[in-house]
């Protein structure tokens, strides 16, 4: 099926049907009603919300829009257990996850008291099994519940790089589908970076093990190389920004890493649809921070209205009510205003973005600080003015909802102008990007559009075109794709988002399938360098399963 509308409305119409609509509603606005109702406290805000939504201007994540108003009433998508080293604690968490996921949410966990693999066990006989076997029994548990849920489980396993079986568990996932609910991430603090970026690769990172700094990061390359895993997170630049240090250090995230949690935290989400914001070329920023104000009560209320699939879950999360608002459609935003994604305009649009974003969040939370109250560990805090949340911003990934709001998802650049879809609904068609479409139809005759098209699909971008009339150079530059942009450019907008954001950014860094270690290592110590709290690479093609996937040139 070529086109857009058609294409999309499709889309959206079998999403909405496989996941979202409950018994007797019909379509979005039937889900707007019953989530606008859920979530307002007063019959203003049951409108406002649902206004919102209905336009689509900003949605709450999955959980909210699947289960608000009904009888799970869970609306986080993101969460962090503990996980101690004992047989009791090990299933206590997993029982823990499972009431979670059930739901809907996405759990993470640091699995780095867990002793290593040999070591003696606390009775006698038998010996202790590690961190990778015990993610093996939460993967398992994550694969029956699935059976029960209304998705499929998402997990983030994080182990510390001091950890004796690092290694073992950056190769967990070598073997193509193995813990295939987890996503793996590497916890590293600065003192490890600072000799990467040294050259001091002989140096002993584990003096039990013996094993170098050289070596693991190494393997850490190879793993990301040969399969975008491990991803990684940067112990002391998300502890920077830790707004409660009393209540101890943050050493986990969520499935796509954009909220660091502490011990039993949820976070709920939301996200603007930034490129509503542009009319003629200009960006209307008051009305930006206006919708800022109004999703930062909407956020604020699902805390005291939510079901937590736990007690200690509920204590967690109301001592420090975090939430999570985010952006989507920022590409669509650039493609509007004719920037390219990686310009320096870009990179001063983004920042000023999230800077407005988290100006605006906060300024709400003081006003429901004093309305209501402020978060209970304010005066632990390191916030100096009352607040109601502890921490107010994260640019989740938005896989779905920026399908359901029509819209490039989250920060991340469009994958492709003409693609295909499969597997999330079941069916394979067709989609052309509604901005390209807008530009290209309007500008060339059919059969050079169609040309056009054809070749996208082909080779997977108009880069190579070389009639000008058909492309120009401006537009080159214009309508590059996720693989056209530069690892660095990347990059650059993820820490630009990042410079204003409380928590953190989940992004996807494309790599061409030829770039080379040399290229991931680099990234690596980039990334970091520019603070960003987190990477996730993916270099094209070394993972067999992808949602969204290009046509191989032929
Ligand atoms: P959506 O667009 O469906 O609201 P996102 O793609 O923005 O969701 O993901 C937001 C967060 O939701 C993730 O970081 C993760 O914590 C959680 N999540 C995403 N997908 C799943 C899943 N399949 N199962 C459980 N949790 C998930």
């Amino acid at each position: 099926m070529w086109g857009t509308k058609e294409g999309l409305d499709f889309l959206v119409s079998e999403t909405l049907k496989a996941r979202y609509l409950r018994k007797g509603e019909r379509d979005w606005e039937d889900i707007c009603e019953r989530v606008a109702k859920a979530i307002a406290i007063t019959e203003e805000e049951h409108l406002g919300f649902k206004d919102l939504m209905i336009r689509k201007i900003f949605l709450p994540s999955s959980p909210t829009l699947m289960n608000a108003g009904t009888e799970f009433g869970q609306f986080a998508a993101c969460f962090v257990i503990p996980v101690e080293d004992g047989i009791e604690e090990i299933f206590d968490a997993i029982k823990t996850t499972a009431l979670i996921q059930k739901t809907g949410g996405g759990t993470g966990f640091d699995f780095s008291q867990i002793r290593p693999d040999d070591s003696p066990s606390l009775c006698a006989d038998g010996a202790a099994s590690g961190p990778v076997a015990v993610m093996k029994l939460f993967n398992e548990a994550t694969e029956i519940v699935k059976q029960f849920g209304r998705r499929r489980g998402a997990n983030m396993g994080i182990l510390n790089v001091s950890h004796n079986d690092i290694v073992y568990f950056i190769r967990a996932k070598h073997v193509e589908g193995e813990l295939s609910n987890f996503n793996l991430s590497v916890l590293v603090p600065d003192t490890f970076m600072e000799l990467v970026e040294a050259d001091r690769v002989g140096e002993v990172w584990n003096k039990q093990t013996g094993m170098t700094v050289g070596c693991i990061f190494s393997e850490i390359v190879e793993g990301i190389w040969r399969n975008g895993e491990p991803g990684i997170l940067f112990y002391d630049r998300i502890n920077r920004d830790n707004f409660t240090p009393a209540l101890g250090d943050i050493s986990a995230t969520n499935p796509c890493g954009e909220e660091p949690l502490l011990p039993f935290e949820s976070c709920n989400l939301g996200s603007i649809n930034v490129s509503f914001f542009v009319t003629d070329g200009k960006v209307n920023w008051d009305l930006l921070r206006e919708v800022t104000g109004k999703a930062v009560r909407f956020l604020d209320n699902e805390i005291d209205k939510n079901t937590y699939p736990a007690p200690e879950i509920e204590a967690a999360t109301k001592r420090t009510r975090k939430v999570g608002l985010g952006v989507m459609g920022f590409h669509d935003m650039l493609l509007k205003l004719g920037l390219p994604y990686d310009s320096s305009e870009t990179l001063k649009l983004a920042e000023k973005i999230m800077e407005q974003i988290s100006w605006a969040a906060v300024r709400e939370s003081r006003k429901l600080a004093a309305e209501k109250e402020p978060f209970p560990e304010h005066e632990n805090s390191t916030w100096e003015l009352p607040m109601r949340n502890a921490a107010l911003t994260a640019v989740a990934p938005t896989g779905t909802i920026s399908i359901l709001a029509g819209c490039s998802a989250g920060i991340e650049p469009v994958f492709s102008w003409v693609y295909r879809r499969t597997r999330t609904v079941g069916k394979e068609f067709m989609l052309v990007h509604p901005l390209f479409e807008a530009h290209f139809m309007s500008k060339l005759p059919e059969v050079d559009y169609n040309w056009l098209l054809e070749h996208v699909y082909k080779h997977g971008t108009l880069q190579n075109v070389e009639n000008p009339k058909l492309v120009s150079e401006e537009e080159k530059r214009i309508f590059r794709s996720a693989l056209d942009i530069d690892w660095k450019a990347h990059i650059n907008v993820q820490a630009a988002f990042q410079r204003h954001c409380h928590a953190g950014i989940s992004k996807t860094i494309n790599m061409p399938d030829y770039a080379g270690k040399e290229d991931i290592k680099q990234a690596l110590i980039y990334a970091w360098r520019q603070g960003l709290k987190g990477l996730t690479i993916y270099r094209t093609g070394s993972r067999q399963h992808v949602v969204l996937s290009l046509k191989k040139p032929e």
